[in-house]
């Protein structure tokens, strides 16, 4: 070997260059921003998204190729910059995974006691979070609210999407709350209570409010006293007709889908009335308006008790259909005396199907087709 020089190796798996030598003289002083640009014939730019590590440590482009880091033979590498990842100048590479992923986490808010959480719900109103203060209302998913703060956001369009089920005052129960004895305004914690079992209404205790009478009770009162009445105004109420006040994740499901459903009812009542008062014979559950069938005759009516009967014997009665066909009535059945049949059928449209022709006037449509 030249005692004047020596040779390091250098490779990149990256670009796919195998491992290949560099014989250094000792006079020179290139670096190795030199040695890659002896690699690239193209832009600078491109070049510098390159870098050199020895032993994993990323080395400057201005290093000398004669440096005393270099020891004979070293193994250099050539790797590419990963933009935006990290490496990329921004970042040395240097800092642990843990640091960036941090770097990047989400800023969580500040831990909220789930006590305290708990507690607040019950003492003050889902949508203003001030204290609790008659009147009071409750929405569907059991949220109790102050009803002026509720009715002010909703009059201003301001309820939050949260809420978005809160469309009007049919969306809120009134609820008659029963206040402990003695307590005024000022004090921060509990100021409701059970009008039967006395407990507090503080988010220890299940509660839940009766839609019809808006009167709010434990569910200790009513399982020690088993009634379908309330038991503070003996108005009868349903199972459905229970509404637990700020329930868990579950209770709220539950609620939510009774809520729908009752909404989606409702609607289907309301579209039935509005058809009923245009005039239309509502519709009925296939989605075939009765008027439909009345105006292609009594055919599809007659057609379908047939069936019915077929289905309800299990027997084939194909006789019954065509039985009932045939009592199908004809006006033409009955034509006057002196009139010939075909005279007298023409002044029905239906006599003539074949030879119909559409003209400009809609009235001479046959009935079933204006
Ligand atoms: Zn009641």
């Amino acid at each position: 070997m030249n005692p004047k020089s020596h040779q390091i190796l250098f490779h990149s798996p990256e670009l796919r260059i195998p491992l290949q030598s560099v014989t250094l003289s000792f006079v020179s002083d290139r670096t190795l921003s030199h040695l890659k640009h002896s690699l690239f014939n193209v832009s600078p730019q491109f070049v510098s998204s390159f870098y050199f590590t020895l032993n994993g440590k990323p080395l400057l482009d201005e290093t000398p190729l004669l440096t005393t880091q270099f020891a004979p033979f070293s193994t250099l590498l050539l790797r590419s910059r990963l933009f935006g990842g990290g490496g990329d100048g921004g970042a040395t590479g240097a800092e642990s995974r843990d640091c960036y992923l941090n770097m990047y986490a989400e800023k969580k808010p500040d831990k909220v006691d789930p006590n305290e959480q708990r507690l607040s719900k019950w003492l003050n109103c889902a949508l203003s979070n001030e204290p609790l203060r008659e009147p009071c209302v409750i929405d569907n998913l059991g949220n109790i609210f102050n009803k002026v703060a509720l009715v002010e956001a909703l009059i201003g369009k301001k309820l939050p999407k949260e809420f978005g089920h809160i469309k009007g005052l049919k969306d809120m129960i009134n609820v008659k709350l029963d206040l402990i004895p003695g307590v005024d305004d000022g004090i921060s914690g509990a100021k409701f209570q059970c009008p039967i079992a006395g407990l507090e209404f503080n988010g220890k205790y299940r509660f839940f409010a009766l839609r019809n009478c808006g009167h709010v009770l434990s569910a200790k009162a009513s399982k020690e006293v088993k009634s379908s009445c309330c038991l503070v105004c003996h108005k009868e109420f349903e199972e459905l007709d229970k509404i637990v006040i700020n329930g868990n994740d579950e209770e709220v499901v539950v609620l939510r889908e009774r809520m729908s459903k009752t909404t989606k009812e409702k609607k289907k009542k309301k579209m039935m009335i509005k058809k009923v008062k245009n005039g239309n014979v509502d519709v009925d559950d296939d989605g075939v308006s009765l008027e439909g069938k009345r105006l292609s005759g009594t055919k599809h009516g007659v057609d379908d008790k047939a069936v019915a009967k077929v289905e309800g014997n299990g027997r084939v009665g194909l006789k019954g259909v065509s039985d009932v066909a045939a009592k199908r009535f004809k006006a033409t059945d009955i034509a006057p005396a002196n009139a010939t049949k075909d005279v007298y059928a023409s002044i029905f449209t239906s006599s003539r199907k074949s030879d119909f022709k559409e003209t400009y006037s809609c009235r001479s449509l046959p009935l079933g087709r204006n």
